[in-house]
């Protein structure tokens, strides 16, 4: 479609009506297969045992499953549903899907509706062109889903979804959802050993993620006319507007009508499947958004994240949105992110990082707090790498998000804690002076914290949110790292608690001594990991760097922390991902990030080459004409009354040189870096030596922008794409 047809289509749009008179309480989880729903579908018996494997993670014997599938499909079918599927992620970052229906015929004119434990449980996967990282050999190329019952089947668009794990015949994980489900029994297993010395009633600890998604809403026939955005989900050139986020008219600004309808519709979808949706406001950037759910169980809360996501593009399509997840759609302005909100909950209700009122509640929060905070500390870069894509790149250190160096923010309060901590020095620590800093934890500080929003981890009052997640993220993987290495953590903690409390010899300690002792020894070794400054500045790299902090700015680097011996001791002891499962996952992500440069390569010469070129030439020719025209009036006067034009006409032939000689430069080395012999090799070039053609090639662009006659330019521009919805 050309821009001007383009922009008149947008003028002309309407807000879609959305129905009002609905209460959303009655919406709610309507399409989801709950606990309610099964029980007034199964029998006691087959409830009781489907609940135990939710809670205890307990296999579902066949005779049940048969069982479980008939209410299930019968439950479906009520809704609607003609299909099912296993669904789900693939380590491609989204969501998988392959629909069968429930109809068997049994003869020639016969059929019935069908659907058996064994359909259920697992299914062969005969989808062979998923990542595997070489997992898979092409002479085995089975996979297999099997059912997650900690995560609720749902109904939609008249299909059953049952959300599944995807695996290789090997065992070997091919999706984000085993490894997570592993890290979240390691954390369990771990919590619930250090929970137990402050109650003996805790028998499990759960964890609760809550995802801000951020996102930009575009209108559709505006973005089929830009390539870049339509295939790599950026602007890969375009000059900024006049007016960008300046004034900061936005955050927080009336929503715009048609953009009001559309959040209206997806929450109804979301409300219907469960999405416990809560939040929406306009972002910072223009036509930037935000959404955000009430937390939850974190397996449930990525599949939901994961489901969100699918039911925002579907949405977008009939309000003739373009959804953009990329982190950096747009240069100038804010980019998106995901924030990942993450606390630990006991089976007894307690939030383990919330401060509570008595100084043994006290004393467990902040065990809780400084284990996070150690192995944080630990793990910095593996954390880091649980965020770097080719998209979160550009958008990492870009001065609105945090950098790529992991911190922790605490606020002032706590940082003062921790100082009367630390100040005790060696000595044995008395029951008294044990009360004494544990109840200068004031009980109620939620929301004190004051908001530094340059940093990646920050602790805001009762959770810890993780900033750096990109807002394209499939939450399962960061969500995966950071359980894995606060169980980790809490498992060395009792440890060492263990050893105080059992040493012979010396008096061995009381409870509250061993737990204080080892916290101060946290709270001592995690200093450098802690910082309340501006994360944006340059001091702070200077300053971390000294710190022994990590700052890979770029994916390739960041990853290769996921193979290092102590990530793969890591992973291994904790029981998350193998040896051959983590070279297995390095390998796509790095196939991933050579492929997303590499697209973003060709388009780019694509556009410069089809579309800005042949624009620059025919408004030069025009110029041309203008001044042979001059000159035929004229005569030789007309030097004086082109000047202008002559000017353009230099410049404009300065800036096609320049994008021609760029262009196949870049064309030359990428056709190098692809006979580069390992994938690690190719990352790396594909990162120092074909990325950095991107900016300059659209450096010149974006000045024949500003020098073309706007109505021969072809691409919508920032002006049209920002501001207009
Ligand atoms: P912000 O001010 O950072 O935008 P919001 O209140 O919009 O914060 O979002 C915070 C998110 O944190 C919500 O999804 C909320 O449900 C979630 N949250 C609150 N408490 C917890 C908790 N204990 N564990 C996990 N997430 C939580
Ligand atoms: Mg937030």
């Amino acid at each position: 479609m050309l821009r001007f047809d383009a922009l008149s289509e947008v003028r002309q749009r309407k807000p879609l009506p959305v129905s009002s008179c609905e209460r959303l309480s009655d919406l709610f989880a309507q399409n989801v297969f709950h606990e309610g729903a099964m029980r007034e579908r199964m029998t006691r018996e087959v409830f009781e045992s489907v609940m135990n494997s939710i809670r205890r993670g307990t296999k579902i014997d066949r005779h049940i499953a048969d069982q479980v599938a008939m209410a299930m499909r019968e439950w479906a079918i009520s809704k609607g549903a003609t299909h099912y599927t296993h669904w789900f992620q693939p380590l491609t970052g989204g969501t998988a899907e392959k629909h069968d229906a429930f109809f068997d015929p049994i003869s020639s004119r016969e059929a019935i509706e069908h659907f058996s434990g064994n359909l259920l449980v697992q299914q062969e996967s005969d989808a062979s062109s998923f990542p595997n990282g070489g997992i898979r050999n092409t002479f085995e190329a089975r996979g297999y889903t099997a059912w997650d019952p900690s995560s609720p089947p749902f109904v939609y668009e008249n299909v059953l979804c049952i959300p599944t794990i995807f695996i290789a015949y090997t065992g070997a994980a091919l999706d984000n959802k085993t490894p997570l489900l592993k890290a979240l029994t390691a954390i369990d297993k771990a919590a619930t050993q250090v929970a137990q010395l402050f109650d003996k009633h805790v028998s499990h600890v759960t964890t609760t993620l809550g995802c801000e998604q951020e996102y930009f809403l575009i209108d559709k026939s505006l973005v089929a006319t830009r390539p870049d955005l339509l295939i790599t989900g950026r602007t890969l050139l375009g000059h900024q507007a006049a007016k960008g986020q300046q004034l900061e008219d936005h955050y927080l600004g009336a929503i715009p009508s048609r953009v009001l309808a559309y959040m209206k519709e997806l929450e109804r979808e979301c409300l219907l499947l469960g999405i416990p949706v809560k939040t929406r406001h306009n972002e910072v950037a223009p036509n930037q958004f935000e959404l955000a759910p009430i937390f939850s169980e974190a397996n449930r809360a990525v599949d939901q994240n994961a489901l969100l996501m699918h039911l925002m593009r579907k949405v977008a399509e009939k309000h003739d949105f373009t959804v953009l997840f990329h982190e950096k759609p747009f240069i100038g302005v804010n980019g998106s992110g995901k924030h990942n909100n993450w606390s630990l909950s006991t089976d007894t209700g307690v939030n383990l990082l919330s401060p509570g009122k008595t100084p043994m509640s006290n004393l467990q929060f902040l065990t809780f707090f400084l284990c996070t905070i150690r192995a944080v500390h630990r793990y910095e870069a593996i954390l880091r790498a649980s965020v770097a894509s080719a998209t979160n790149d550009y958008r990492l250190g870009a001065n609105e998000a945090p950098p790529a160096i992991i911190s922790v923010f605490i606020g002032e309060q706590l940082t003062k804690i921790l100082q009367t901590l630390i100040q005790g020095g060696d000595k044995e620590i008395s029951q008294k002076e044990t009360l004494n800093v544990i109840n200068k934890i004031p009980d109620l500080f939620i929301d004190t914290t004051d908001r530094n929003r340059t940093s990646p981890f920050a602790f805001t009052g009762n959770k810890f949110e993780f900033r750096a997640v990109g807002s394209s993220a499939n939450c399962g993987k960061p969500m995966m790292v950071l359980n894995t290495i606060v169980a980790k953590q809490l498992t060395d903690f009792k440890k060492e608690v263990d050893s105080l409390l059992n040493s012979s010899g010396k008096k061995s300690l009381k409870k509250e001594e061993a737990i204080l002792k080892v916290l101060r020894s946290y709270a001592k070794a995690s200093k450098p990991i802690l910082f309340e400054g501006d994360g944006y500045s340059k001091a702070w790299e200077e300053e971390a760097a000294k710190r022994g902090l990590s700052n890979h700015k770029t994916t390739p680097q960041a990853l290769k922390e996921n193979v290092s011996e102590t990530a793969i001791a890591l992973f291994e002891e904790m029981k998350v991902l193998s040896r051959t499962e983590l070279l297995a996952r390095y390998d796509i992500d790095l196939e991933e990030y050579i492929k997303t440069v590499q697209i973003e390569a060709r388009v780019l010469g694509d556009i410069a080459r089809n579309h800005i070129i042949p624009t620059a030439v025919r408004y030069q020719n025009i110029l041309i004409e203008n001044v042979q025209g001059l000159k035929d009036i004229f005569g030789e006067g007309y030097r004086e009354l082109a000047f202008e034009q002559i000017d353009l006409i230099q410049h404009i032939s300065e800036h096609i040189k320049e994008i021609h000689s760029k262009v196949s430069l870049m064309v030359e080395t990428r056709k190098k870096v692809n006979n580069l012999p390992s994938v690690e090799e190719k990352a790396l070039a594909y990162c120092q030596e074909v990325r950095p053609f991107f900016d300059p090639i659209r450096y010149h662009c974006d000045k024949l922008e500003l020098m073309i006659d706007d109505e021969l330019w072809t691409l919508t521009k920032y002006r049209e794409l920002l501001f207009n919805n």
